[in-house]
């Protein structure tokens, strides 16, 4: 059953249940009470019936003795005449001993008179009359015997009782049992009164029977009929009726009221109701029209409250995943893809932050010198935060991640394991982890100022975490490809570049010479009398004046030149942006700053003096090609062996060779 049908019969019953009780109360008290009010009517009537009789009957007892006294003086005729005019009854007779009238005077029917004559004393009557008689003793009129007195009883004068009694009833008279005389148009039926009147019982009564409720007063003395004031039993039909069309008439304006309050109350929540269903199915556009200000009104309203933030919530979520899923592609492309770490650091980084939420971070990398430096920073100085150059592993908070490989995660300083070195941000909040390869870390990602209001929470770590296992096998096989790369191009024993690099830095700068038109030099150095050094001290202490060579040389050249291992006992450097005289005085400098201190090998060994042959040529002039050029500054090494040795000479043209 639904809401709205449980509350409209909810309505329904609250109005209904008092209206049937009313309904009960009426048509049960009601009759009741009117049943109540016509007997006590009939009654009262039935007493002034009663008592207007008996007065009529002393009345006619009184005009029989006043013209009995008449007697004495006067005639029986005067007697009864002057009786009559002066209104003491309608008739009066004076009769004689043998029964016989003597005089009489006024109006009287003969059915009234019946003999033997009634007399109302007694309670009897002859017919439709009140009728008396007084014996009588007349001195000298011997024969007289009694005065006899009447007045009839008729329809006028039962009217007349009608209009006295103040509401509607039929006063009837019985006489042995039959209807003698009754007002007119009566509104019963008359011949059902002789029968209520038997009803009555000997005392009377107020009897109701067949629609009509009647009082009965038996004859009495003093009143010779049996009198009956009846009435119509007042009709309950009507009232039912009544009652009944009222208590429809209730029902409909209820159910049609409840029905419509249902509706009112029950309709907004329908409407509601629809609309969470669109939600919960995915249509988050959808809203209430708010027309009330009511409690359904905060309602509609809280509801498109509701669903604007969950679309703003939504919109922004896959704003969020759409942004993650740019960057996780960029990264798992980067990942496969570079074996630069230039690219893949940032990238990693970046990725980091987008999927953990934070607003600045950095990412470190393993040194040379055993410490952790800066590889990627984003967002850290425009918040005020430190970025450390370096880092010692096993130092600060940063360090601490790098040498347990454990991470870091909650507000700086709060606790011991998060407190920070002078050279890291001092406040906020940090997730710090390691990038690892067990048991090897080899770099950490620290992020701050999360986006979150509550800091990093799990959900945070554990994204990083994942994400740093990726990272890390990435980072690590760039790391061991650089090594490998590296091992490639260098020569193992004197650390300098090998033959290969060198000829691709040669080419390089030749072309880069040639694009921005800038000059370019090349050195060919070759120790002298090497066999020697070799033959007399050994092969491996060869090596170390090698090592040692190299050393010197490269502490003589700038950062930008390349000193590499030809072969051998000879070596190169490769000169960017330097012209024959640059070349030049590199060389003399060379040559002094290996002439200059006995080679000692830490002073561990017997110091040995070794001196170099410099040969060298400059791009264009002597050559084009990086063989070209090799090969002039070869000539011109040869011309300073043959010179003398601890010396240089300078290729003059591709044939000549200019010596010092
Ligand atoms: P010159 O002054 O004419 O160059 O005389 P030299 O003895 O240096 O020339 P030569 O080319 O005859 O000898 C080069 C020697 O360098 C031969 C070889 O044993 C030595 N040598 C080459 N490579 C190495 C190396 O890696 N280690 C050692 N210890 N000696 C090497
Ligand atoms: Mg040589
Ligand atoms: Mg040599």
């Amino acid at each position: 059953m639904t809401l709205r049908t449980r509350l409209a019969l909810v309505l329904v019953a609250l109005v209904l249940v008092p209206l049937v009780a009313a309904a009960i109360l009426v048509l049960y008290a009601v009759p009741r009470a009117a049943d109540d009010r016509a007997e006590s009517l009939v009654l009262g009537a039935r007493s002034v019936v009663t008592n207007e009789i008996s007065q009529m009957c002393d009345q006619a007892s009184t005009a029989a003795v006043v013209t009995g006294r008449m007697l004495g003086s006067t005639s029986p005729a005067t007697a009864t005449r002057r009786a009559v005019s002066d209104g003491l009854a309608e008739w009066v007779s004076v009769i004689d001993e043998r029964g016989g009238s003597v005089a009489s005077a006024g109006q009287l029917n003969s059915d009234f008179i019946t003999e033997p004559w009634s007399d109302c004393a007694d309670g009897d009557a002859g017919g439709p009359a009140i009728s008396t008689e007084l014996q009588v003793v007349v001195a000298d009129e011997a024969d007289l015997s009694a005065v006899r007195a009447a007045d009839p009883v008729d329809t006028a004068l039962l009217d007349d009782f009608r209009a006295r009694l103040g509401f509607s009833a039929d006063v009837v008279l019985l006489l042995d049992g039959a209807v003698m005389a009754s007002t007119s148009d009566p509104e019963v039926d008359l011949s059902a009164i002789p029968d209520l009147a038997a009803a009555s019982g000997v005392d009377g009564g107020v009897v109701a029977n067949g629609g009509i409720t009647a009082a009965v007063a038996p004859a009495v003395p003093g009143m010779p009929f049996d009198v009956v004031v009846a009435t119509p039993t007042p009709g309950s039909g009507l009232l039912v009726q009544t009652v009944f069309l009222v208590a429809l008439a209730a029902v409909v304006v209820a159910v049609v009221a409840a029905v419509a309050i249902a509706r009112d109350l029950t309709g907004p929540l329908e409407e509601v109701t629809d609309a969470a269903e669109a939600v919960a199915s995915g249509d988050l556009t959808r809203s209430i029209e708010v027309s009330r200000s009511d409690e359904v009104g905060r309602l509609a309203r809280a509801f498109n409250h509701m669903t604007d933030e969950l679309l703003t919530y939504v919109t922004e979520l896959e704003g969020s995943r759409d942004a993650l899923r740019a960057n996780f592609g960029r990264l798992g492309d980067t990942l496969s893809a570079t074996l630069d770490l230039d690219t893949l650091v940032p990238v990693v980084l970046e990725t980091a932050m987008t999927s953990v939420g934070a607003h600045a971070g950095l990412v470190m990398l393993g040194d040379e010198n055993g410490g952790l430096t800066v590889h990627a920073e984003h967002g850290m100085r425009t918040r005020s935060l430190a970025v450390p150059d370096a880092i010692v592993v096993g130092d600060g908070l940063l360090g601490s991640v790098a040498a347990t490989g454990l991470t870091a995660r909650g507000v700086i300083g709060s606790t011991p394991e998060l407190h920070a070195g002078p050279a890291e941000p001092q406040s906020g909040s940090v997730l710090a982890v390691a990038l690892r390869r067990p048991p090897h870390v080899f770099g950490v990602i620290a992020l701050f100022a999360p986006t979150n209001p509550h800091g990093f929470d799990d959900a945070a770590e554990s994204s990083l975490t994942a994400l740093a296992g990726p990272a890390s096998i990435a980072v690590e096989n760039v790391l061991l490809h650089d090594e490998a790369t590296r091992a490639s191009t260098i020569d193992q024993m004197t650390g300098l570049w090998n033959y290969r690099y060198l000829m691709t830095s040669l080419n390089r700068e030749i072309e880069r010479a040639n694009r921005f038109d800038r000059s370019l030099s090349v050195l060919m150095l070759d120790l002298d009398h090497f066999k020697r050094v070799n033959d007399t001290y050994g092969h491996p202490r060869g090596d170390t004046v090698l090592r040692e060579f190299a050393a010197r040389v490269q502490a003589e050249v700038r950062e930008v030149d390349t000193v590499a291992r030809y072969g051998g006992e000879e070596f190169a450097v490769v000169l960017p942006e330097t012209t024959a005289a640059g070349a030049e005085n590199l060389a003399e400098r060379i040559c002094a700053a290996i002439r200059a201190q006995p080679f000692t090998a830490d002073g561990t060994e017997i110091p040995l003096r070794v001196t170099v042959s410099i040969g060298g040529a400059v791009y264009p002039e002597h050559g084009t090609s990086s063989r070209d050029l090799i090969h002039a500054a070869d000539r011109a090494l040869y011309s300073a062996k043959e010179g003398g040795r601890d010396r240089w000479a300078m290729a003059v043209d591709s044939q000549q060779v200019a010596e010092r």
